[in-house]
């Protein structure tokens, strides 16, 4: 039977309760462990799709298509596990599965209650598909005392009593500051969170304390008296350079262990660390640097592009090079300041977007990439702009254009209404902008001696996807013969999946995501290749 980690955070946000989960998870699969991760939001959106990036950073996409909270790309990253849709949980899931379920009658009349209706909704969620881990880690989004998450709190409460608490282990993530003015660390704030958990039945087993400095034996002992935790379960958590650096930082103060130790559970093996201080030293020892430009609407929020920054950064430790992102603000990139922005540049990239806001900026960059023959990456919107500057300004299309934001033009990008995929059709209309696009992983045939045929080296690739309209197959013949070659296609032949620019070094768009897919320990081929193509650009 699988035992269960609930991680709960205290005191503010942001403490780091995803990569903390993400990184306990690699040190118990290391230690011999199979190991699930699950996140549960506690927002009223059925799923983050429908959320602007400046509201809650990227949306993260599973093989199987659900539209998820980024966490669970950390969690993708450190566990190297593929996450499914029912690895991630809103409540306003909850709530339309349950108001479902009552107006289909199938409560047989009784009164819909938070407790139990709610809660077992949510238990239901903690448990399902659950029976082959070994560990199943559940991190509860916000924080301990929020309105929104009190069902949460009382349904892992509950939960714990279910299963016997000798398999269910509560970790809360509290922060623990440091004022200067008085030069004096601080535990009061996490006395309290602790006692807010307690007030609602949940007494914390491991206590992570977020710290910007260590923390003296004596402030953790007033935790332990103070909070009712043994004094080897007060864990402290400094703050790291770069995040991974964080399974080391747990493993040295042995939260992997606390844990096993919590279950009666001995380590199959020890724990390796070696892959995490290689990557540790090329990206803070490395003298070597390469400048990638990311040119996009939601530069000013850095989690917009999470598993993007990620992806390249697992790109330079392919490369032994440090990648520095430059963020440029499509909105406010002018034509005429286009060189003097880009000039510093090895690479460009244009990510994946919505709407109309940017678009020539993204366009003109991409002009001045092609024709100055720097690396060019162009992520599904990005790709899409590819093809509009090619078709304007190599094709003499002068009003090609996307019928997401131009009405009028020529629609080199357009709706398709009905995909199929296994033969079952998809909505795809524009009334309910939840769920309507095409997401998830897709198949893509690869051209024999392309460019990227060589960087996958295998003939059929997979990768995730997350949009709504496609490039026009029927113009492939035009864009060929000027040199841009669709070599990769949907096994129909009929959606253009990648383009690359014959005479040019390096010159890639790709409809779908390969962001996602890329791990530190196992770097994308394509964000390899394009940071590789970045060095030798330098
Ligand atoms: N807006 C574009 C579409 O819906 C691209 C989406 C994206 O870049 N993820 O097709």
């Amino acid at each position: 039977m699988a035992r269960y980690i609930f991680v709960t955070g205290g005191v503010v946000s942001s403490l780091g309760k995803g990569l903390s989960s993400a990184s306990l998870a690699y040190l118990l699969q290391s230690r011999g462990y199979k190991v699930r991760l699950r996140k549960l939001d506690p927002y009223l959106n059925v799923d983050p799709g429908t959320m602007s990036p400046f509201q809650h950073g990227e949306v993260y996409v599973t093989d199987d298509g659900a539209e998820t909270d980024l966490d669970l790309g950390h969690y993708e990253r450190f566990s190297g596990v593929s996450a499914k849709k029912s690895d991630n949980i809103t409540t306003g899931k909850i709530y339309n599965d349950v108001l479902k379920k009552e107006r289909k009658g199938e409560y047989l009349g009784k009164t819909v209650q938070v407790i139990p209706h709610i809660t077992d909704r949510i238990k239901q969620f903690i448990k399902n598909d659950s029976s082959k881990e070994d560990f199943v880690i559940c991190e509860i989004g916000g924080i301990v005392g929020d309105i929104e998450s009190l069902p949460f709190v009382e349904a892992i409460r509950q939960f714990a009593n279910d299963v016997g608490k000798k398999n269910a282990l509560f970790i809360h993530l509290t922060l623990v500051p440091y004022l200067k003015a008085s030069d004096e660390i601080k535990t009061k704030p996490t006395q309290h969170s602790v006692k807010e958990l307690r007030s609602i039945g949940i007494q914390p087993d491991i206590i992570i304390c977020r710290s910007e400095r260590p923390i003296p034996l004596e402030h953790r002992k007033k935790i332990s008296l103070f909070c009712n935790v043994d004094i080897k379960n007060v864990i402290e958590t400094v703050d790291v350079k770069t995040i991974y650096e964080a399974p080391i930082s747990f493993f040295n103060q042995k939260l992997d262990i606390q844990v096993l130790n919590y279950f009666k559970l001995k380590s199959k093996k020890p724990a390796n660390l070696k892959p995490w201080k290689k990557i540790k030293k090329i990206i803070l020892q490395n003298k070597k640097q390469v400048n990638i430009g990311i040119i996009g609407k939601y530069v000013e929020l850095k989690d917009a592009y999470k598993s993007l920054d990620e992806a390249l950064t697992h790109g330079g430790i392919k490369n032994n090079i440090k990648v520095n992102l430059v963020r440029i603000d499509s909105e406010k990139l002018k034509v005429s300041e286009i060189k003097n922005k880009l000039k510093n540049l090895s690479g460009i990239l244009i990510p994946g977007g919505f709407g109309k806001r940017g678009t020539e900026g993204k366009i003109e960059a991409i002009r001045y990439a092609r024709i100055n023959k720097i690396p060019f990456l162009g992520i599904c919107y990005g790709m899409q702009m590819a093809i509009i500057e090619f078709a304007r300004n190599q094709l003499k299309i002068n009003k090609a254009t996307s019928s997401e934001f131009d009405k009028g033009g020529v629609h080199i990008i357009g709706l398709m209404n009905e995909w199929e995929k296994s033969g079952k059709k998809v909505k795809g209309t524009d009334k309910d902008l939840g769920g309507t696009m095409r997401l998830g992983s897709y198949d893509a045939i690869l051209k024999d001696k392309s460019k990227i045929r060589d960087i996958y080296k295998s003939r059929l690739i997979k990768e995730r996807h997350r949009h709504r309209y496609e490039v026009d197959i029927s113009y492939k013949e035009k864009f060929e013969r000027k040199g841009l070659i669709f070599s990769g296609l949907s096994p129909n032949h009929k959606l253009p999946e990648i383009i690359e620019l014959k005479k040019h070094p390096w010159f890639i768009g790709v409809q779908f995501h390969p962001e996602f897919k890329s791990r530190p320990l196992n770097p994308h081929p394509l964000f390899s290749s394009f940071i590789k193509a970045a060095k030798n650009h330098r």
